[in-house]
């Protein structure tokens, strides 16, 4: 089969690597869509903390099942040859702490596609058991595989709103307008929050943003933030800041635009070294701020979030603004990389 291989950082290859066999009680996809992540971008430009090689990249996934390993009880009844599905690219033990309260990815024993073991952006995927077991989202046979594919990063959008509490009536500022910050935007807009502020300089991103999006946009560059946000909603501040771009400064100036009880999730990973310094516990002390991260998703955000693109309920068809074949996946990465449009994404059927 055609694989994309990382061998090394830069060296991105077409490979023609074995077809992988559908491992004992668990299947083989053929992948419809696997969608570039700015996390690939990383990976290939300079490595990534979990990143093992030589890896087929590929994280955001979604396949029809071609093989399926009958014996496996719960498999039986609820999967089939020829269903469409979405992946959660984590394979946890599913028995830990953490795996048994719902967050399986925090569990320590974790292994994830695309980062330690062969991801989607290849013909074909061997998906063990334990995914086949609570990784596997059941897709409408009809749905579009390319815009199923953005399941995996509202999944994680969908965690780190939850670590900032974000909820009705809260006003929200992302920093950061591209294919993250933009479906942050859209799942903000779905919690009933009341305001929501973009930062963003590229025009073709704050033209998508403002037109498929409640979000009022802004472009630093060309106005300042404290007094866009003090024209917006007074001097109160905002409820939840959340990072959608590593290019930010989190500091002290960052914390004094949340209004007390603030929450900031730190959802794009910082720089090896950046941010180790001392922070300013004060104001976290007097105004009660909740400073969280966010590291990518458990499964049942992946549920969540298949479900809601799925029924509608978040219309992202316009995030995806690129879609390219395997055999052109350099275009698809340039296409992320020069961060013209939104989403690249790789699909099986171009
Ligand atoms: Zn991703
Ligand atoms: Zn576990």
């Amino acid at each position: 089969m055609l694989a994309a291989v990382l061998k090394a950082p830069g060296l991105l290859e077409l490979d023609d690597l074995p077809d992988p066999a559908a491992p004992r009680g668990g299947a083989l996809l053929k992948i419809k869509a696997c969608a570039v992540c700015g996390t690939d971008i990383k990976m290939r430009e300079k490595g990534h903390r979990d990143l093992v090689y030589p890896r087929v990249l590929g994280h955001e996934m979604v396949g029809r099942i071609v093989e399926i390993d009958a014996s496996c009880g719960l498999a039986k009844g609820c999967l089939a040859e020829g269903d469409l599905v979405q992946i959660w690219p984590g394979i946890a033990c599913r028995r830990c702490g953490p795996c048994l309260r719902q967050a399986d990815n925090r569990c320590p024993d974790i292994k994830i596609m695309g980062f330690n073991c062969d991801g989607g952006f290849a013909e074909l995927l061997a998906l063990t058991g334990q995914s086949l077991s609570g990784g596997v989202n059941l897709l409408p046979g009809n749905v579009d595989p390319a815009l199923a594919a953005l399941a995996e990063p509202l999944a994680c959008c969908i965690n780190g709103q939850e670590q900032a509490c974000v909820s009705k009536g809260d006003r929200v500022l992302i920093l950061g307008g591209g294919p993250i910050g933009a479906l942050h935007a859209l799942l903000a807009e779905l919690h009933g929050v009341e305001k929501i502020i973009v930062t963003e300089r590229l025009p073709a991103r704050i033209r998508l943003l403002k037109s498929h999006t409640n979000a009022s946009v802004v472009d630093p560059t060309e106005e300042s933030l404290e007094s866009v946000l003090a024209a917006e909603m007074g001097c109160n501040g905002v409820d939840v800041i959340l990072t959608a771009t590593p290019a930010v400064q989190v500091d002290g100036d960052l914390l004094r635009l949340l209004s007390p009880g603030g929450r900031i999730c730190i959802f794009s990973g910082p720089a090896p070294g950046d941010y180790q310094e001392r922070i300013d516990l004060r104001s976290i002390h007097y105004h009660e701020l909740t400073i969280t991260g966010a590291y990518g998703c458990a499964s049942r955000h992946n549920r969540s979030a298949a479900e809601l693109l799925t029924s509608g309920m978040i219309k992202a068809h316009w995030i995806v603004t690129k879609r390219t074949s395997l055999a052109r996946i350099e275009d698809a990465f340039s296409h992320s990389s020069q961060r013209t449009g939104l989403k690249s994404v790789v699909c099986g059927n171009l």
